[in-house]
């Protein structure tokens, strides 16, 4: 029997996939299903490429990764499945799923309206798939549920805190991973989430205590086509001024904004690095800047700072955007060696604040919650 823990983390086109043996930090197959619909294409790495074309749902995204699963392991028993889930509200640990927790996630889809029903779908298509198999929901929220009352609240009258207007935060399981492998001596750590989704979280002796993420996924730094921070005066001018519906600010803040919108090249940062454009040279400014300005003011939630760390498709792999941000940070003792940068760490700083770069593994701590009630 090859007895193992399948991870699943489902996007709104895309859905990505891990088998782990049933102990052990290293998966047996990994892939990603993406552009799910007419185009949709699954690659597995079993470990040699597997590939289905037509993958036009996460249910068909399913049934091709048991098929390519099961041609390879005729002996697979799956003891559990993980799947991410952005929204777990005020739950502070990951949970097996049962009809009552879905109830709970499917009112929470109003919180996070880009992503839950999403990661829900992806729940019901794994649950028809593998009856009776235990499923576990992974929430992002739940490594935030740490925060002081003050990182964890906006300043409006506490009615709304008590109905759930609250800094969540996101990017949880990404944040447990990187501080579970942390160095023992840095205490105080800003930890930098930087991919198409970007946050940043300060992290003082293992716990989460603010974040840049606040109430939705929109809040803090500019991502690939989400604003980040706006003042809330803007939405108000766009809603009593230009009359713009509900519907088409959520598709402004959500898919329009951010790179993409300041480039108005793309949402990509490979794209925007190798353009000469100066309106793509400003998009990175405007993401630099308001990293560096993130970082120092998590710094001061936690009193100081012994190390920074880059992670995410753009913080492991941009020495540019890097380059940038620290080059805001010197009189905070945050120096980057740049033969270090350019060849992506693991430690990059020159000295004072240690600067690292932490390749993420999302995938990893949802097994490992997974095997937890297996
Ligand atoms: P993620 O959402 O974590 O997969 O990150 C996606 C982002 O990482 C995109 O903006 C990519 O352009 C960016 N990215 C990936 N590789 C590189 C690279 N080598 N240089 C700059 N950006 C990169």
């Amino acid at each position: 029997m090859t007895r193992a823990v399948l991870t699943l983390n489902a996007g709104s086109s895309s859905l990505k996939v891990a088998l782990y043996p049933e102990a052990g930090d290293m998966p047996l197959a990994t892939g990603l299903a993406d552009r799910i619909g007419p185009d949709g294409h699954l690659r597995l790495k079993l470990p040699d490429l597997h590939e289905t074309p037509r993958i036009t749902s996460h249910g068909v995204a399913i049934e091709a990764v048991i098929d390519a699963l099961t041609l390879r392991w005729p002996d697979l028993d799956l003891v559990a499945v993980g799947h991410r889930v952005v929204h777990g509200g005020l739950r502070e640990t990951h949970a097996p799923i049962t009809p009552d927790l879905l109830t709970e996630l499917e009112a929470l889809s109003p919180f996070a309206p880009l992503h839950q029903p999403h990661n829900l779908a992806g729940i019901q298509a794994a649950m028809q798939a593998f009856p009776g198999v235990p499923q576990v929901a992974c929430f992002d929220t739940a490594f935030h549920r740490t925060h002081p009352w003050e990182a964890d609240t906006f300043a409006l009258p506490r009615r709304f805190y008590d109905q759930g207007v609250r800094r969540y935060g996101f990017h949880g399981l990404s944040y447990d991973y990187v501080s579970s492998v942390l160095p023992a001596d840095l205490t105080r750590v800003v930890v930098a989430h930087l991919g198409n989704g970007a946050s940043m979280c300060a992290i003082r002796d293992g716990r989460s205590i603010a974040s840049t993420m606040g109430f939705s996924a929109l809040d803090g730094l500019p991502m690939g086509t989400r604003s980040g921070q706006l003042d809330p005066g803007v939405l108000l001018y766009l809603m009593e001024q230009q009359a713009m519906s509900p519907a088409e600010i959520s598709d402004l803040l959500y898919k329009q904004s951010g790179l993409l919108g300041l480039s108005g090249i793309s949402n990509d940062m490979r794209v925007l690095e190798a353009s000469d454009a100066k309106e793509a040279a400003q998009a990175i400014g405007y993401f630099t800047l308001r990293c560096a300005r993130e970082v120092a003011g998590l710094a001061a939630a936690m009193g100081g700072i012994d190390g920074l760390v880059f992670c995410g498709g753009i913080g492991e792999n941009s020495a540019r955007v890097r380059r940038q941000i620290c080059a805001g940070l010197g009189w905070m003792g945050i120096t980057l060696d740049e033969a270090r940068n350019l060849a992506h760490g693991p430690e990059i700083g020159a000295g004072g604040v240690r600067v690292l770069v932490v390749p993420t593994n999302e995938e990893l701590v949802i097994a490992k919650a997974a095997r937890g009630v297996a």
